[in-house]
């Protein structure tokens, strides 16, 4: 059996999860827009997930807007954002280590004349807002800050930059994909414009993610219909809201106790590695990071070949983010942290969930060993 240390990139579906779903596979598989009995059935099911997903974040349900991925939520947040700017707007600024839903939603409105401004982060990974105010000219439509980086787990000061925002009066657009179900989020007490959120990186299924949003902000990229209250049209996979909604509610309950698992091996790991491997560092180890993730750079060793030599051993762990993996792309991230491109490629991602033991640790320190070795030696 795999051992699987890559739950940034996709977590598993909790069993409650995929029972609560199954039913709307089979005998509740109404259309949520019908007006007969089953299609209120699947409504009422969609209600119900909206509002366990508003608590996850302590929002309005209302606000809730349910799409098939963070990535859709991202670029709908940069369209609307664009289609509803000021005259003067004409400027977009992001951090330099922003997901790539957020750099190509942003990218993709170059071709209209906008300006996407890369705001750096210091070596530790953290963000400066100073350095954030200073990008903050008066024609800056949209501000779009993460709230923890998926590679490093590093957490940023979201409750100042949605000040600084809001006293500035631009849009805010938070991607917080890592952040739900591991941090506190209280989006009622923040004055953040647009949220983005995945239910696959908290064990609910793949295909469904949400953007919060208040209905007047958000001008829809698919229309038809008018489902999601003409805010994304396409008839609802109900079965993937109901998902997300019970992974939802059970991340609210059970998030502290499952950071203080992932926490303990988190430390337990890092401990042991440093011990046993020379020459080998935590990136944002001086940060706030998210308790699961651990972003370490192995000198002398191809990050792309350790990945191999431990997925050969049976371990699952990544380079950087998903969407890079099967490329030779650096991490941007430790690019950005670091200015170093060797660095870049010598960096590994172990992203860890309450559901992994002690053993896989002493799994993945033995295999990190014994690859590190050969890796060294063949140089
Ligand atoms: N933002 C971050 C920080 C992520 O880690 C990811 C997925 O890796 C995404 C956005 C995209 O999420 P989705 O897979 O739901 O499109």
């Amino acid at each position: 059996m795999a051992i699987y240390l890559d739950h940034n990139a996709s977590t598993p579906v909790d069993p409650r999860v995929f029972d609560a779903m199954l039913p709307y596979f089979r005998e509740e598989f109404g259309n949520p827009n019908s007006v007969h009995a089953r299609g209120a059935v699947a409504r009422r099911a969609i209600d119900r997930a909206r509002a366990q997903v508003a608590d996850l974040v302590n929002i309005d349900s209302g606000w809730v807007n349910f799409t098939a991925s963070a990535t859709e939520a991202v670029n709908t947040a940069v369209w609307s954002a664009f289609m509803l700017r000021s005259r003067q707007g004409c400027r977009v600024v992001v951090t330099a280590v922003e997901h790539a839903a957020v750099f190509e939603a942003a990218r993709g409105l170059e071709r209209f004349g906008i300006d996407v401004v890369t705001v750096p982060v210091a070596k530790s990974g953290s963000l400066d807002i100073d350095v954030l105010r200073c990008a903050m000219t008066d024609n800056v439509f949209l501000v779009a800050v993460m709230w923890a980086n998926n590679e490093t787990g590093v957490v940023f000061p979201i409750r100042a930059v949605a000040d600084l925002c809001s006293e500035r009066g631009v849009p805010l657009l938070v991607d917080a994909v890592q952040a739900a179900g591991r941090l506190d989020i209280e989006l009622g007490a923040l004055p953040v414009t647009y949220v983005a959120l995945s239910s696959h990186k908290l064990y609910g299924p793949k295909g469904g993610g949400a953007l919060i949003g208040s209905p007047r902000s958000i001008v829809p990229l698919v229309r038809g219909g008018g489902q999601e209250g003409g805010r994304r049209s396409g008839t609802e996979n109900v079965a993937a809201v109901v998902g997300f909604g019970e992974a939802a509610f059970l991340a609210r309950v059970e998030g502290n106790e499952r950071n203080v698992a992932t926490e303990a091996l988190r430390n337990a790991f890092e401990k042991q590695l440093l011990n046993a491997v020379v020459a080998c560092d935590v990136n944002g180890a001086e940060a706030t990071r998210l308790t699961n993730t651990s972003s370490i750079t192995i000198q002398g060793v191809d990050g792309d070949a350790l990945v191999g030599m431990l997925d050969a051993l049976g371990i699952c762990i990544s380079t950087g983010s998903a969407c890079h993996s099967r490329s030779v792309i650096p991490s941007h991230v430790i690019l950005a942290m670091t200015g170093s491109h060797k660095r870049a490629t010598e960096t590994v991602r172990v992203s860890f969930s309450h559901l992994n033991t002690a053993a896989d640790i002493d799994i993945l320190l033995r295999g990190l060993k014994q690859a590190v070795a050969a890796l060294r030696a063949a140089r």
